[in-house]
């Protein structure tokens, strides 16, 4: 399902205390304000005002409905008048969609002539959202709290962003991920637990054979080859002589693509260690694929092929950018401290400042063809890099703030995409947060998921969050991770 197909369904708490009158009232301003809301433009997903719920049965039936209406992506509550709150006690209870109590108000200001016992009776949001806050907090319940004027627009910018990250939860449980081989021999980060990702996260991750996509590849005809050709001229600046190995990624490319869509599987990994009877590691074919949706993590990562699918399903139409990145090497110059972020291939275009060159070059590893490859340099502006890493019994999501530049260098003989980047704090400590933290070097950089995003996506998935900032101290880090451990360890 795209982004704006997905629903949130407003729920309004009031009980009978105040008569029909106020219930009428109630119940006409949450449709307005739903209506007004989807017509800011501002939120990726429709609000649909359900129920102004005055029942213990009112609420647990709207909680039953959401939990089983796939399009109902989570529940948005708000107490316009106060809502004794344990009527919520079983609908909360039942809830397994995502949650947002807003707490917000229906006029802006106090009306200084007009308020009177009347007024009190029917605007009482103050302190009824005090009240809802407490049963969730009381029942535990992850939810996500936002507090603001819903008329405004950085308010209803937090809420579409949690819409955001609520619709790749539901995108999340859905997921399927194929893998090309196995993970590269004898590596450790990319490794997990299969079983308890797909317990905790819905990722169904399976294999296939790579003799099954090499028969693929050998069916793909040669006007197909032509189409796609044609397309990569028209967006990529065509920088080789060497058209038979552009034509071969092509065949990866669509024969990738159907073997992913045949399966319904939105992202892939595959490994150099097994291309048997592949004459070229997918290159431009793995670039290309990531920039239309695929999630993908070299070296059978399949962890971060399935953050990258996640996290593109979360920015669905934001423009930024999202890519598989690795961190590839230093620039440890006084001063001019930045990491340089690629791959030995595969980083999507999505992130490129310019247009993308096709070229072609020999690769060194994996006793190949030259495979062709998108070059570029990624934009700059303010991102994060994401990583996802099983501690065992548990997954950690790191997430780390960094600031793009344009490269420092042009570095004329590395015939790959690259991104530099200012990590914070800065170099040294982020990077001493990150090793601490036991951060991969594969990772997700995104300019468009922001680490709030990524944080309620953690919460609703239950799953750690680490967020590395300009204000993190390896010592700070030090305690957190420990306390950490105690706690998911008594979860
Ligand atoms: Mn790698």
């Amino acid at each position: 399902m795209q982004m704006k197909e997905y629903e949130f369904w407003f729920v309004v708490g009031s009980q009978f205390l105040y008569g029909p009158e106020v219930l009428e009232i109630v119940a006409s301003r949450a449709k307005e304000m739903a209506d007004t809301m989807n017509k800011s433009g501002v939120l990726p997903c429709k609000v649909v005002y359900k129920v102004t719920a005055k029942t213990p049965e009112e609420i647990s039936n709207v909680v039953k409905e959401a939990n089983y209406q796939d399009k109902c992506a989570g529940l948005i509550t708000w107490m316009h008048t106060f809502s004794p709150s344990k009527m919520w006690i079983d609908g909360l209870s039942k809830l397994q969609k995502p949650y947002c109590h807003f707490a917000t108000q229906y006029n802006r200001e106090i009306p200084n002539d007009e308020i009177d016992m009347d007024f009190m009776n029917l605007n009482q949001a103050a302190h009824g959202d005090r009240e809802h806050g407490f049963i969730a907090a009381r029942l535990r319940m992850p939810r996500k709290v936002i507090m603001g004027y819903w008329q405004d627009e950085d308010v209803l910018k937090r809420l579409g962003d949690w819409m955001r990250s609520a619709v790749a939860a539901a995108f999340s449980r859905s997921l399927k991920v194929m893998r090309f081989g196995d993970n590269m021999r004898n590596v450790a980060v990319t490794e997990g637990d299969k079983v308890g990702a797909q317990m905790q996260l819905g990722w169904q991750v399976n294999t296939w054979p790579v003799g099954e996509l090499v028969e693929e590849i050998g069916k793909v005809t040669e006007e197909e080859v032509d189409a796609l050709m044609q397309e990569y001229a028209e967006r990529y600046t065509m920088a080789t002589d060497n058209l038979d190995a552009v034509r071969y990624q092509a065949k990866e490319e669509i024969a990738m693509k159907k073997m992913l869509d045949r399966e319904g599987c939105k992202a892939f990994s595959n490994t150099f260690e097994d291309l048997y009877g592949m004459e070229q590691l997918p290159g431009l074919a793995s670039q290309r694929l990531m920039e239309q949706g695929y999630g993908y993590g070299g070296e059978g990562d399949w962890k971060v092929a399935a953050m990258t699918a996640v996290i593109k399903a979360m920015t669905e139409g934001m423009t930024g950018g999202s890519a598989f990145m690795e961190d590839y090497t230093y620039n440890l110059q006084k001063g001019a401290e930045y990491s340089l972020g690629a791959h030995m291939l595969e980083v999507c275009p999505s992130v490129a400042a310019e247009r993308p060159r096709i070229e072609v070059h020999p690769l060194g590893i994996g006793g190949k063809a030259d495979p062709a490859r998108l070059v570029f340099e990624g934009h700059p502006g303010k991102a994060c890099v994401v990583s996802l890493v099983d501690m065992g019994g548990r997954l950690r999501m790191i997430c780390q703030d960094i600031e793009a530049v344009k490269p420092i260098l042009p570095m004329p003989n590395l015939p790959v995409a690259r991104v530099m980047w200012r990590a914070m704090p800065d170099l040294r400590t982020g990077a001493e947060c990150w090793i601490l933290a036991g951060g991969a070097h594969h990772t997700v950089l995104t300019y468009d998921a922001t680490p709030e995003m990524l944080k309620d996506w953690a919460r609703i998935m239950d799953i750690e969050f680490v967020h590395i900032t300009k204000d993190t101290t390896p010592a700070s880090l030090e305690q957190e991770l420990f306390l950490n451990d105690l706690a998911w360890k008594l979860k």
